[in-house]
């Protein structure tokens, strides 16, 4: 009898583990594939080397403008492809040694659940006295004929080759994400949108920045268009019929169209765990479901499905569960961040939710060409954003798309969070020449 099995060795599950064996539980993780999840294995971190990959490609080009010389420059798919896999590959040994050097045993199976204290492995009856439920969401693909030629962004880091033409269906994180990669090492990318528009709960502003630079960088746009079916042809290409009857040929479709939780086959009703209507697991505000031996954190609970959350709701529940310090996750403020070409990212309120909720405030936008890019001739601005609650004069939002934002913004982030006013922001003596001085001098 294990005292915690954490079914799903991702972000949210592997700190689970790791923190609850450090205050002497004895711990079991169940993992059917490799450890480190999405995040580590099929998100962020392969996602965020291709995005440094691709970026050469802009920097090859401006090199030429501070005096290199740069001849017969190629790009080869397969080394950045098995060195971000390799990588990859290091990463989830890390984690793996990380459980092993906290004496958490590692179940390897798919796990379902026979009762609230019991779970099959491949066979096998594992009992605990709690079970934390964190296995995480998988790409949703649209229901229409055809659609099972797509690929997803698990598929994307594997390709055998870079597709010449390649359609992205979505219009968020991971749409946006992969359609600057791919534009960048050279591919014809169009993004088909069921909506009228990317990004949606980012800034207006700051998503049209990116529309706009995103289509001059060459990348197509499609909204209101919802896929009707997909046909294969015999030479390997794919049609994609649109609902508003345009079509859009390519070599590869990709869908980046929501992550759905993973709940399928689990068995939550043989443990009396609810889930809701959307396939998540019902929980409370302490990662508690409503079987009282049962917790859930992280993508699986459709809550704020970013890494760093799951990874602050697991601690939560270790430290509740094993280190009796009761924690709830301050879900206020959460900054986030996309890593499209350029990258955005933005934390609070955005102009309309502030407008909305707090009726009269003000704001202040730099709107500039970094200095690297007007030597470089490259005619593309970044925008930076704060908005100021009259009453208060306190900052409730800052939003940013231009080059390093999203690091940038983590540490704007702090001050946002803090609850600073504009005041206390012009307060601070700029750095001179970058782009974050920007902040200090608005307006
Ligand atoms: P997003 O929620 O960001 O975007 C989904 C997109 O697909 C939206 O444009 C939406 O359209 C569209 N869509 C949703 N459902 C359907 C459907 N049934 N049929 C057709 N289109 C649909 O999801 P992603 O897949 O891009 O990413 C999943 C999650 O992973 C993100 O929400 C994010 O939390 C996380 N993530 C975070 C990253 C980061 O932090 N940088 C990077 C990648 C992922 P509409 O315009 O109508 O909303």
């Amino acid at each position: 009898m294990y005292d915690l099995l954490v079914i799903g060795a991702g972000s949210g599950g592997v700190r689970a583990a790791r923190v609850a064996a450090g205050y002497g539980a004895k711990v079991a993780i169940a993992e059917e594939y490799r450890i480190g999840g999405t995040c580590v294995i099929r998100g962020c971190v392969p996602k965020k080397l291709l995005v440094y990959g691709a970026h050469f490609a802009e920097d090859l080009e401006d090199a030429a403008r501070f005096g290199w010389r740069i001849e017969n420059a190629q790009f080869e798919w397969t080394v950045l492809r098995d060195n971000v896999l390799a990588e990859v590959e290091r990463l989830s040994g890390l984690y793996t040694q990380t459980l092993r050097n906290h004496n958490v045993e590692i179940l390897r199976g798919r796990a379902t659940f026979r009762s609230s204290t019991e779970v099959e492995i491949d066979g096998r009856i594992v009992r605990a006295k709690t079970i934390l439920i964190a296995t995480g969401a998988r790409p949703h693909i649209p229901d229409r004929p055809g659609c099972e030629h797509g690929i997803t962004s698990n598929e994307a880091f594997h390709l055998d080759a870079l597709p010449r033409r390649i359609v992205i269906a979505g219009g968020g994180y991971i749409a946006n994400e992969f359609a600057g990669i791919f534009n960048k090492l050279g591919s014809t990318v169009t993004v088909i949108n069921r909506s009228d528009q990317i990004l949606r709960g980012y800034d207006e502003q700051i998503r049209d920045r990116l529309l706009q630079i995103s289509l001059t960088k060459g990348i197509r746009f499609l909204f209101n268009a919802p896929i009707d079916r997909v046909e294969k042809r015999p030479d390997g290409t794919l049609l994609v019929q649109l609902q508003n009857g345009e079509s859009v040929e390519c070599d590869t479709l990709m869908f980046a169209t929501g992550r759905v939780p993973n709940t399928d086959g689990l068995g939550c009703e043989r443990a009396g765990v609810e889930i809701d209507e959307r396939g998540a697991v019902k929980v409370d505000d302490m990662n508690r479901t409503t079987c009282p031996s049962i917790y859930a954190v992280g993508d699986v609970t459709n809550r704020v499905q970013l890494t760093p959350v799951a990874i602050r709701e697991a601690q939560a529940f270790a430290d509740t569960v094993f280190g009796g310090k009761p924690t709830k996750v301050d879900y206020d403020c959460i900054p986030s961040a996309v890593f499209s070409h350029p990258p955005l990212a933005g934390v609070g309120l955005t102009e309309s939710e502030a407008r909305n909720r707090l009726g009269s405030i003000k704001i202040y936008t730099s709107d500039f060409r970094p200095m690297k890019h007007v030597l470089a001739n490259r005619n593309e601005r970044a925008l930076y954003k704060l908005v100021v609650d009259n009453a208060t004069g306190r900052v409730v939002g800052a939003h940013m798309i231009g080059p390093d934002a999203p690091e940038i913004l983590q540490v704007v982030a702090i001050a946002v969070k803090a609850g600073l006013t504009k005041e206390q922001f012009d307060q601070t003596v700029a750095i001179h020449p970058t782009m974050a001085e920007e902040l200090v001098l608005l307006k």
